[in-house]
């Protein structure tokens, strides 16, 4: 296999641990200066009479003198500027002079030469005093501009370097691939063996995928870094297609799982890669950033067994619910989950309880929606806790309404399946009734339709003994799940919320209607009250009026407000 051109690494490279030349125009034109003011150096000195200036007379011998110092102040330039290159033309247009200078004196006898010999001789010496004092800070500052390209530790090229050498490729129009690498289980080779192995672990890595990046196995062209720890990145230009990114990154994946000996030690290492293509996912470099990050991070959360994963859109949901798990997690342990309280009312218009929803407040407080939070919750375990701290501080909310008022409402909560299922869930709602002194006859608890569907017995044995304490059941979002009228008549329900969707489309043609107005047959069938959700406007709570709905809970009477709010509503009522 033959490697296609990395023109665009190697110069990129160079740019970055090379200052950037003077400009070569520069050097043209000082040469220029050199030569004119040489010829007029030797002209002034040879030819007699005067020239006028400014009105003052000058004899043309004396301006010799200007002529040279014009030279030598070419000749210290041309070393400043262009050091090695500049020194040694400006000792080739010095030393040129020279070979005149002593056929004019020795042959020629024509001492007149001999001060301009001398002037020679200082502009050598000054001019190397010069080069060799810049030399070293040239050499400095080289060493410090590769410091700022280079990991110290395995001499690859670092962060800085990758995101220069991909501005290069924005800037022309390359295409390339960012891949994101973070090795698998490196801390434990720290922990167990200690941090000086762990480096050496790091350097033979990075010597592999030098190796790599510089051979010839890949046809494409890769660049190589280490960004911190054990992240690296990988930069692939000069693919022809898609797959041969893919097949790139194998070979950087095969030749890392090959054994690491270390001090008689066997290391077998794995790593992740997340990768994006620029710019098929994006031209922006944040976002090509971003977007490899969010792929490295969606394979290492998946454990699954492909460790190679490109990016896309759905990638970056993952890394919202990430934050948003780390929000819950911080809002648990800050007291931040919070509840407001959503009236429902009877078709008089009569407040018959609230329905109590979790609220996540942020520091800015804004709140996430729990249509946001609620799933990855229960994607990651901590549903239960929010159910419970909604529960507890919604329960306390009815304790003392129902000490502090003759009130007789019904307070709705939402319990996921995962909670119900939990070993703890009876107990733990016993506790917080009796340590609020609330009777279960005022709680109604609401689970979703395919609690029936997916879980049924145990669920069903779980709502029997909720009933047989005297908690009412609703059946919520009911209508979107699938489930069958045997499931519903075996259900020992109280109550079905009909969900918005059906509300929403209610009022747009008679079939919508009809099926809303089935619904509550049915549930009438079954013995159950029916209440419908998301109503918002007054022709909806007609309609629904006329078809025998028993109860309202929606924006046309009441949004879900905080519990001191709630407290007016029932004291108005
Ligand atoms: P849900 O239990 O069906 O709650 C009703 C949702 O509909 C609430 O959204 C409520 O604000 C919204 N809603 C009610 N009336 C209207 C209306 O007229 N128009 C509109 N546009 N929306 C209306 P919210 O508070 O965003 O809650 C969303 C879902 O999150 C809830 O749906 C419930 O499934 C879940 N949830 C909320 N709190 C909890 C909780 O403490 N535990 C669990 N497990 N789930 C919860
Ligand atoms: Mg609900
Ligand atoms: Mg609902």
């Amino acid at each position: 296999m033959t490697k296609r051109t990395g023109d665009g690494v190697d110069k990129t490279l160079r740019n970055l641990s090379h200052k950037r030349e003077t400009s070569k125009s520069a050097f043209v034109l000082l040469l220029l200066i050199y030569a004119i003011a040489a010829f007029l150096t030797t002209m002034s000195s040879r030819i007699k009479g005067q020239v006028v200036i400014f009105n003052i007379p000058f004899e043309y011998s004396s301006l010799t003198g200007v002529f040279s110092l014009l030279t030598n102040t070419c000749a210290i330039c041309l070393v400043m500027l262009f050091h090695k290159v500049g020194y040694i033309t400006a000792m080739i247009l010095v030393c040129s002079s020279f070979p005149m200078m002593f056929i004019n004196v020795f042959v020629r006898q024509n001492y007149k030469n001999i001060p301009g010999f001398f002037n020679g001789l200082m502009v050598i010496v000054a001019i190397t005093i010069i080069f060799l004092g810049n030399r070293k800070i040239v050499d400095y500052q080289k060493s410090i501009r590769e410091q700022a390209v280079t990991d110290r530790l395995t001499g690859l090229p670092n962060r800085f370097a990758c995101t220069e050498l991909m501005n290069d490729f924005l800037h022309s129009n390359s295409r390339f691939a960012l891949v994101a690498i973070d090795l698998n289980n490196f801390k434990s080779i720290n922990d167990t063996m200690g941090h000086d192995t762990g480096d050496l672990v790091l350097k033979a890595v990075a010597n592999r995928w030098k190796a790599l990046a510089d051979s010839t196995t890949t046809y494409t062209t890769e660049f190589i870094a280490r960004i911190t720890g054990d992240e690296f990145m990988l930069i692939i230009s000069d693919y022809l297609t898609n797959d041969e990114v893919e097949t790139a990154i194998s070979a950087y994946k095969d030749e890392l799982e090959k054994k690491i000996t270390i001090d008689d030690c066997d290391y077998y290492l794995t790593a992740c890669f997340g990768y994006t293509l620029c710019p098929d996912d994006s031209s922006v470099l944040e976002n090509i950033l971003t977007f490899a990050d969010a792929a490295l991070h969606e394979v290492k959360s998946s454990g699954s067994g492909s460790r190679i994963l490109k990016f896309s859109p759905d990638v970056l949901n993952t890394e919202r619910s990430l934050e948003i798990e780390r929000k819950i997690r911080s809002a648990l342990s800050d007291n931040k989950i919070i509840y407001h309280l959503q009236p429902q009312y009877d078709m008089d218009h009569k407040l018959i309880g609230f329905e109590a929803l979790a609220r996540l407040k942020e520091d800015n407080g804004t709140y996430i929606s729990p249509a946001e939070f609620i799933p990855v919750a229960e994607k990651t375990g901590l549903v239960d806790r929010i159910d419970n701290r909604v529960f507890e501080l919604a329960v306390k909310f009815m304790g003392d309404v129902l000490k502090e008022t003759s009130s007789d409402i019904t307070l709705s909560v939402n319990v996921s399946v995962r909670h119900l299922m939990k070993n703890t869930f009876l107990d733990e709602i016993r506790r917080v009734l009796e340590e609020n002194n609330v009777s279960p006859e005022h709680i109604e608890i609401e689970i979703t339709e395919s609690i029936m569907i997916d879980s049924a017995d145990k669920a069903l044995q779980r709502i029997e003994e909720l009933k047989r304490m005297g908690m009412k059941v609703a059946i919520d979002d009911f209508g979107t799940g699938y489930s069958s009228l045997s499931y519903l008549n075996n259900f020992p329900s109280d109550m079905l919320k009909i969900d918005k969707s059906f509300i929403d489309k209610m009022n747009q043609n008679e079939v919508s209607r009809q099926y809303v107005a089935m619904i509550i047959s049915i549930g009438h069938t079954l013995d159950l009250k029916v209440i419908s959700e998301g109503v918002e406007s007054q022709d909806q709570v007609e309609v629904l009026r006329s078809i025998g709905c028993d109860y309202i809970q929606g924006f046309v009477w009441g949004k879900p407000v905080p519990p001191e709010e709630a407290r007016k509503l029932i004291n108005a009522d």
